[in-house]
């Protein structure tokens, strides 16, 4: 498939364009607030292949069902506890996907076989748009070719998808920068399976929150996960990558010692000025590298970098979600500095 891709704006005109492309079981790249997204109907088979097939996606993989509104969640799922919907109520629309029993309308290839499927209300205006013009489900991944970092710029969709879909709507930078925190009930408890925007801290105030612990730990060879995301290599640049674990100075001290062709520091703003090897800095606060984290690895491919020292972000906060992609990026590849 060899398309010439159009690149959308953000106007009603353009929106109802791609909810036509997604009506006639197109695929469109779509503006969230927490990554771009590849849409399509969640309900057609066929369409969501198409997903797979230009994302190069594994097929054990399942995709999030976004929906406009909370009213909607029982049509798709059942068996839904009331805490899910005390959490909904609170974090709906917004960077959360809970995983639910499906119902049969959804079809296996959208929950890769799974019973149980990965729901989603976004909160950003162009996404919400999308689902309401098209009048369906959307089932989308994060926009990248499989492996990649996550596109969190229209342009970055374009790099990967450019000639393998119709069309990209450009709805600016997306604001969270990580994708949604995914989580699931277990007899009134609630597990996180993948960590975000909204955190277990907030999550505890509705029952007793379990960190996963393939969050911060790999996956032995063939081990049982409860969410095949956490199987994958992820998010990773060319360029190997590996985290230093240490406070500034430690941090400054390694990366000095350890210059080189196509070697790069990838440290907190604030240690920049102190880096004598080229550097591209990612933020200082959890959110800003949040918000950085895809565009600065997807940077390292565009200067063609070989090895980056990434400073390793604070484990708390928003920051987990930082260090989980980052630590996929790196294939747990860890040094710590004391
Ligand atoms: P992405 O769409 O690229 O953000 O990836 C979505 C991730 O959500 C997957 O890799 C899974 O790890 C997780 N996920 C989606 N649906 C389910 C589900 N039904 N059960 C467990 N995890 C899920
Ligand atoms: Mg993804």
């Amino acid at each position: 498939m060899d398309l010439e891709t159009e690149l959308l704006t953000s106007s009603d005109d353009d929106i109802k364009k791609a909810a036509e492309i997604i009506a006639a079981g197109g695929i469109v790249g779509m503006p969230t607030e927490t990554v771009y997204g590849l849409a399509a109907d969640a309900e057609n088979a066929d369409a969501v292949r198409k997903i797979f097939m230009a994302k190069g996606r594994p097929q054990d993989n399942p995709l999030i069902v976004h929906l406009a509104d909370i009213s909607d969640i029982s049509d798709y799922a059942y068996d839904i506890p009331d805490i899910a919907y005390k959490i909904a109520e609170r974090f709906c629309p917004g960077p959360l996907t809970m995983v639910l029993p499906k119902r049969d309308r959804i079809p296996d290839i959208t929950s890769a076989g799974l019973d149980t499927v990965g729901i989603r209300i976004p909160s950003h205006k162009a996404a919400r748009k999308l689902i309401k013009f098209s009048g369906k489900a959307i089932a989308a991944p994060s926009a990248n070719l499989s492996g990649s970092p996550s596109p969190t710029t229209a342009i970055h969709v374009m790099n990967d998808m450019n000639g393998k879909i119709p069309a990209v709507i450009d709805g600016g930078s997306c604001p969270v920068g990580v994708e949604s925190t995914v989580i699931s009930f277990e007899s009134g408890k609630i597990r996180i399976l993948r960590p975000g925007f909204v955190l277990a801290e907030e999550l505890s105030e509705f029952g007793e929150v379990i960190i996963d612990r393939h969050i911060t730990e790999a996956a032995d060879n063939g081990e049982k996960v409860l969410s095949p995301g956490m199987k994958y290599k992820h998010y990773s640049p060319k360029a190997n990558v590996t985290i230093i674990d240490g406070d500034s100075e430690h941090y400054i001290e390694f990366v000095n010692s350890h210059g080189g062709e196509g070697v790069f520091a990838m440290p907190f703003d604030s240690d920049e000025p102190f880096c004598r090897i080229p550097a591209v800095p990612y933020g200082d606060t959890c959110e800003e590298q949040a918000a950085k984290l895809f565009d600065v690895l997807r940077k390292f491919d565009e200067i063609g970098a070989k090895q980056v020292y990434a400073r390793c972000p604070a484990v708390s906060g928003v920051g987990l979600a930082v260090y989980n992609r980052l630590l996929r990026a790196a294939g747990f590849e860890i040094i710590k500095i004391t």
